[in-house]
């Protein structure tokens, strides 16, 4: 196969990885930088260029694009859609990914369990949304926030109306969620692809953190998930439409809750943890998958 990556930095780990385990299988793999795509939006004729070469010949393209530059990278990545060439993830999923809310309202519709999740945009309705939340403690999140940034416990009502009320002064969208203090700080991140759990680790958050994001501290161990815990996320996969993702989940005291879909999962925490060859499976996805016109959406 000839495969097209887009990412950013060639030289994370996750890239590195992707790559070193496309040329062990005999496959080529390019390194393309997002953002320095151009297109051709022409009627029939879609094209893409990169440094003055059209790009053409490649069976799959492996999106690896950040969240800061989700606009212009699923434009890209459609743009290949466009082209019948096979994506790793559609530029559809992405999107739904990317959008906190709509993940949630998409999971919610599949029955899949969550945390109480309450949102308003008006402020006078504040009061309510944290009522209705199920009141204090309460996790605050900001829509657009990644690795644990604007995640917010608050420990009492007024806390939780202050903390609202600052993030409402700087303009930013959020949403309030019931705080599953029984998870300790520690959640589940289950590897999928291909609609089957390939790897699961569990991290905790640094000493005294209830967030356990590895870029805030936290340490990641293999763990065995249970047969709930394996269903929920591959249910999480299809009800987002993704391929390839990585489902965190919190340990319940009614069972797992699903926080998060995360459509462009790092391998250096899983693949150290559990010492499985993700990258090596992500290819041999594509090795079954990856025929012209063989998308889903194709941009839709
Ligand atoms: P981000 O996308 O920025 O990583 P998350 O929503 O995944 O934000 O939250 C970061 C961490 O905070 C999670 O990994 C988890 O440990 C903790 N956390 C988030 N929401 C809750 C919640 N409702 N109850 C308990 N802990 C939570
Ligand atoms: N194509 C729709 C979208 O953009 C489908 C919505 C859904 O996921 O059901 O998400």
């Amino acid at each position: 196969m000839k495969i097209a990556m887009l990412a950013r930095n060639a030289n994370l780990y996750t890239h590195q990885r992707l790559k070193a385990a496309a040329e062990e299988r005999g496959h080529e793999l390019d390194i393309i930088n997002t953002l320095r795509c151009y297109m051709n939006i022409a009627s029939r004729r879609p094209e893409i260029y990169y440094n003055g070469v059209k790009l053409t010949g490649y069976d799959a393209v492996i999106p690896r694009i950040g969240a800061s530059v989700t606009f212009y990278g699923t434009a890209v990545l459609r743009q290949f859609e466009m082209m019948g060439v096979y994506p790793l993830n559609e530029s559809v999923a992405i999107g739904r990914s990317r959008d906190k809310l709509r993940s949630m309202q998409l999971l919610a519709r599949d029955g899949i369990g969550l945390p109480v999740t309450t949102f308003a945009h008006d402020p006078k309705q504040t009061d309510e949304v944290l009522k209705l939340a199920g009141g204090a403690p309460l996790v605050i999140k900001l829509l657009e926030g990644t690795q644990g940034i604007g995640v917010v416990l608050a420990d009492t009502d007024r806390s939780a109306t202050s903390v609202v009320e600052a993030f409402r002064g700087v303009k930013v969208n959020i949403l309030v969620q019931e705080f599953i203090k029984e998870a300790g700080g520690t959640d589940i991140r289950a590897l999928v692809i291909g609609g089957k759990v390939v790897a699961a680790m569990k991290r905790t958050g640094a000493e005294g953190d209830f967030r356990s994001n590895l870029h805030r501290g936290g340490s990641a161990k293999s763990i065995k998930i249970s047969p709930e815990e394996r269903s929920t996320a591959i249910r999480a996969a299809k009800s987002m439409g993704l391929n390839v993702c990585g489902v965190d989940m919190l340990r319940a005291n009614h069972g797992p809750v699903v926080m998060e879909v995360n459509s462009s999962p790092g391998l250096e925490g899983v693949e150290n943890a559990t010492g499985i060859d993700i990258a090596g499976k992500i290819i041999e996805f594509l090795e079954k998958k990856a025929k012209l016109g063989n998308t889903k959406t194709k941009g839709k």
